[in-house]
Parts: structure tokens; C-alpha cells; sequence
């Protein structure tokens, strides 16, 4: 079994390198941050503002949430339903960001995301896999980049998908997104103390997967 942790701000690159390397090794990408995208949607379903601390606590008693592996893809059921792309709209990212930074939510979704990591050799990203999620991964990166470099990928990810968004704002909701996760009270988003800091500014796609991989082959964990 391999673990691999892999934080980080929003557009770093981590969700495409990691599915890439979890391709390449054979083993199962787990996307953290669909987890809370899907709990955004469920409160944005139920009315209630994604701040409100009590109403989103009490309403978390409402809904149940599966993680399935379907031929290399996740997906997250919200009672139920596979909402799908709808959990990736910038509306949602700003949801996400806000009910993540509530302990109640982190509590609630703890649980589902070990177990993933105890059934499976996995490679994981998100804000707090090095640190709470997975502290005894065999490998933890922080992968970063810069502000400008981030946001751009964001657009063209966004505009790919046919989205009618502006550079300018996806690069002052991805700054706000970050100031949030990085200073909230609870699993701020930060490198653990035995990651290490992996800058993809410089790097093509490509190179990012292979150091990544390097990264994995040095721990000698079998996959
Ligand atoms: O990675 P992604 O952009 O999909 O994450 C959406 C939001 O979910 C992040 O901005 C962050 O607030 C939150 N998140 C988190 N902890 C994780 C993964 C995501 O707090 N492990």
C-alpha cells in the first residue's frame, strides 16, 4: 500500500497530476474537494447560507454521503445522486471554501475520507491530508504555483468546459478562496511539517507528473 498526500492551494495543479500519477501507478485518486463541493450543493439545496455555522451543522443530519470508484473516476452521491459537474461551478468553489471552514463539516466528512485511504493505496489532494487526513502518508507534497500562474489554469479549465468567466475574476475569487482556507480557525490550509514544497510554475504538465512520481518511487512503498 502507498499513501500519497498531495495539498495545496486551488490550481496548482494538484487534482490533474494527481489523477495522471494515479493512473500511471494503478492506484486511486481521491479528490478531497469534491467531498466539500458536495456539501455546498446540499446547502445551497436546502436555502441556507453556507456561513450560517448552526443551520449547516443541523443540516448535516439530513444528508449522507457515498464515494464510489467507477473505472478510475470518483464519484460522490449525495443521498443518493451523482450531481456531477454541477459541484464545480465557482459558485460552488466559494460554497465549498465557506462550509470547509466549519468543524462540524470537517468532522462529518473525517470518517469517509480515511477509510478510503485505509481500503485502497491512494493518492489524495486537498488543504489537510499531510496534516489530519493522512499525517503517516508514505509521501506528502505541498505542490504550489504562483497566483497568476493558478488563476490562468483555472480560466482555461473553466473556459474548456464552455464557462462565460472572466480572468479577472477567477483570479480575485481564487485570492479570496485562498486568504480563507489559509486562515480559518480550523485545518488551515498549510504544508505539513514533512512535506515537500513542489513549485509547478516552471513545469509542464508532464513534468509535474514525473516528479511526482520520483517523489513516490524514493519511499520504496509498494503500491
Ligand atoms: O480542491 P477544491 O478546489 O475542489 O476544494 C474546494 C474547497 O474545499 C477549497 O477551497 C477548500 O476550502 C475546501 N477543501 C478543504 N479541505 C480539503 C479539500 C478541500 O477545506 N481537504
Amino acid at each position: 500500500m502507498i499513501r500519497i498526500a498531495i495539498d495545496g492551494p486551488g490550481g496548482a495543479g494538484k487534482s490533474s497530476v494527481a489523477r495522471a500519477v494515479a493512473a500511471k501507478m494503478g492506484i486511486v485518486y481521491v479528490d478531497t474537494g469534491a467531498l466539500y463541493r458536495t456539501v455546498g450543493l446540499y446547502v445551497k439545496q436546502c436555502g441556507i447560507e453556507p456561513t450560517d455555522r448552526e443551520r449547516v451543522a443541523e443540516a448535516l443530519s439530513g444528508l449522507t454521503i457515498t464515494v464510489a470508484y467507477e473505472n478510475g473516476t470518483q464519484h460522490v452521491y449525495m443521498n443518493g445522486k451523482d450531481h456531477g459537474d454541477a459541484i464545480r461551478t465557482p459558485e460552488m468553489s466559494m460554497y465549498a471554501s465557506a462550509v470547509s471552514a466549519i468543524p462540524a463539516v470537517r468532522a462529518f466528512l473525517l470518517e469517509t475520507q480515511k477509510e478510503i485511504a485505509r481500503q485502497n493505496s491512494v493518492i489524495m489532494d486537498g488543504r489537510d491530508i499531510g496534516t489530519v487526513i493522512l499525517p503517516d502518508a508514505d509521501v506528502k507534497i505541498f505542490m504550489t504555483a504562483s497566483a497568476e500562474c493558478r488563476a490562468r489554469r483555472r480560466y482555461d479549465e473553466l473556459c474548456a468546459k464552455g464557462a462565460d468567466v472572466r480572468y479577472e475574476d477567477v483570479l480575485r475569487e481564487m485570492n479570496e478562496r485562498d486568504h480563507n482556507d489559509a486562515n480559518r480557525e480550523i485545518a488551515p490550509a498549510k504544508a505539513a511539517g514533512d512535506a515537500i514544497l513542489l513549485d509547478t510554475t516552471p513545469l509542464s504538465f508532464e513534468e509535474s507528473v514525473d516528479a511526482v512520481i520520483a517523489l513516490a518511487m524514493q519511499t520504496g512503498a509498494e503500491v
